[in-house]
């Protein structure tokens, strides 16, 4: 078991490939009134999780959320790719307007368990190309050491599925 000791109240963001896990496992750590999915606001503005038409007015929804909740002091993970850098320093300058940590759990495994895991969904399957996207952009961030700089308070980098399985949180008071 992997104990992760996360600040409450924080924010908390799930850094990933499509098709990485990353909603399988916020529904498993958090409730679900702490997510807020990027493809849910999609689906709630466009009617469908996929339609990227609706991207820009999902962040929108999904930053007014945040910092609301986060004024609020209240523990909140976004589930979204955060695969590039931008997105990512929109999180950690929501998290320090509200004076409150910043956590990434960033699940960087292997290309074959996302691409597999991405093939096997029964609906909502993103382009095997876009996941490569995904795939080598990380790559590169966390080679690069960019996440180091970026400002979080902390980072869990996970690299094997089964780190994943055996991941539990704990939560302390911040
Ligand atoms: P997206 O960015 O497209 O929303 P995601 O990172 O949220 O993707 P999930 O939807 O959570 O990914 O998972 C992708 C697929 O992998 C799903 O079919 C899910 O059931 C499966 N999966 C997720 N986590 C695990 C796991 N720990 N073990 C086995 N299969 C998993
Ligand atoms: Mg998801």
């Amino acid at each position: 078991m992997t104990l992760l000791r996360i600040p409450d109240p924080s924010l908390i963001a799930l850094v990933g490939p499509a098709g990485a896990g990353k909603s399988t496992l916020a529904a498993r750590l958090f409730s679900r009134d702490e997510i807020l999915s990027s493809d849910e606001l999609r689906a709630v503005i466009a009617g469908n999780p996929r339609d990227q038409r609706a991207t820009a007015a999902a962040f929108a929804a999904l930053h007014r959320a945040l910092a609301r909740r986060l004024a609020a002091r209240r523990l909140t993970v976004v589930d979204a790719t955060s695969i590039e850098r931008h997105a990512r320093q929109a999180l950690v300058h929501r998290a320090r307007t509200a004076g409150l940590p910043a956590v990434a759990i960033v699940l960087d495994l292997p290309p074959s368990v996302v691409l597999a895991r991405n093939a096997a969904r029964a609906a909502r399957q993103v382009d095997p190309l876009v996941v490569r996207r995904h795939l080598a952009a990380l790559r590169s961030a966390l080679d690069g050491g960019a996440l180091a700089g970026e400002g979080w308070d902390l980072v869990a980098w996970i690299r094997e599925a089964a780190e994943v399985e055996a991941l539990r949180v704990e939560r302390r008071p911040g």
